[in-house]
């Protein structure tokens, strides 16, 4: 299949390869292939429920199923009721333990398809964890850069994937700096999830399944953890595609959640802003959203103000409360995860959240950390 890459800033078009993974003007690519409409009464219905029974609308030639050596049934996890119109996505029931698995199956099995034999990640945590378990799958060797204070589990796992750590000293921006430094320094392919835009074809499937799940229809909002974005973006892309198809006609609101003690993307979003600018990480229990300077800011603020959301930064008082409140559901997460259930609760009591149906995403295990 021919996938090419489409430069946002300058429109420059470029077939899909190893080399680069940024357009020499500097800006951030998105893909353009051949891409088919789903057929969701059929894939409701299908015996496989992993997250390439979507394969019509990847960029993959699915006769050919390229996945078959990386994927490890990710995909297809349950959405449970919390309250009356309120659902959670458990994609802590992934393989890695976090919904990073979409993005890093798709990545590291177009990887492998161009030929990639070692390549390098730079992560707070669960977005290494995923391309080293993949990486592992696919027979392609990982270096895996992280900050000297993840926690120790997730380092752990890592490891046991056979990659190479290497840790940093320093912010998660000194991370992702000494991560490309090495990356152009060795020549060697950087499996971003952040720059790669294959990432976001892979997180996009979390909104085909809510879709899915909720007999064809969408929540009036999603509530989703945004740091680098991840998650926001591939939403975004999926929201955008049901449009396309005909499937939807008015876009559910996003509502990217931020910790009060690194939210450049809620500071933005309340001045006005098209582009976010860096701030300093005070410091948040919730480190896999603490980003001060997220590459695609710019692109979280237009899809959160496409689709006439809003941007919350939840206090680490609140987000251990909904934690700990998520236990005694008999849902065990990670710190971070419960971020997005700190927000609904604010919302609840505010009146905000009265008569919407709303999907929440509950996305890294909590023996993580
Ligand atoms: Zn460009």
């Amino acid at each position: 299949m021919k996938v090419n890459r489409v430069c946002q800033s300058c429109g420059a078009v470029t077939p899909l390869d190893t080399a680069s993974f940024r357009c020499a003007c500097g800006g951030l690519y998105r893909l353009s292939y051949p891409k088919g409409r789903i057929d969701f009464a059929a894939t409701a219905v299908s015996r496989d429920r992993s997250l390439y029974k979507y394969a019509a609308a990847l960029p993959f030639d699915a006769r050919k199923k390229p996945w078959s050596q990386a994927a490890m049934g990710e995909g297809g996890t349950p959405l449970l009721e919390l309250h009356k119109s309120v659902y959670c996505k458990a994609d802590y029931l992934m393989p890695t333990l976090s919904f990073k698995d979409r993005g890093a199956s798709v990545l590291m099995t177009a990887a492998r398809e161009l030929g990639v034999k070692e390549a390098v990640a730079d992560s707070s945590g669960n977005a290494g964890t995923a391309i080293a378990a993949y990486g592992a799958r696919a027979g392609i060797a990982c270096h895996i850069f992280a900050s000297a204070a993840t926690s120790k589990k997730k380092l752990e796992q890592i490891e046991a994937h056979g990659a190479l750590l290497h840790l940093t000293e320093g912010s998660r921006e000194d991370v992702a700096r000494a991560a490309i430094a090495y990356v152009r320094a060795h020549g060697l392919f950087y499996a971003s999830h952040i720059f790669n835009p294959l990432f976001y074809e892979g997180t996009k499937t979390y909104a085909y399944e809510v879709f899915e799940q909720l007999s064809f229809r969408m929540p009036d909002i999603f509530l989703l953890p945004a740091g680098n974005g991840t998650l926001v973006l591939g939403v975004y892309l999926a929201l955008t595609e049901l449009k396309s198809w005909g499937y939807i006609c008015e876009l559910p609101r996003i509502f990217a959640v931020q910790a009060e003690g690194c939210a450049p993307i809620a500071r933005a979003f309340e001045r006005g802003e098209a582009e976010v600018r860096e701030v300093e990480n005070t410091g948040t229990a919730a480190e896999g959203i603490a980003i001060a300077a997220p590459a695609r800011g710019a692109e979280i603020l237009k899809a959160v103000r496409e689709t006439k959301g809003s941007v919350l930064a939840v206090t680490d008082a609140e987000i251990l409360h909904a934690r700990a409140a998520l236990g005694l559901r008999g849902l065990y997460v990670e710190t971070t995860s419960a971020a997005s259930y700190a927000a609904y609760l604010r919302m609840e009591k505010d009146g905000g959240a009265e008569g919407r149906l709303i999907v929440l995403p509950l996305c890294g295990a909590g023996l993580k950390g």
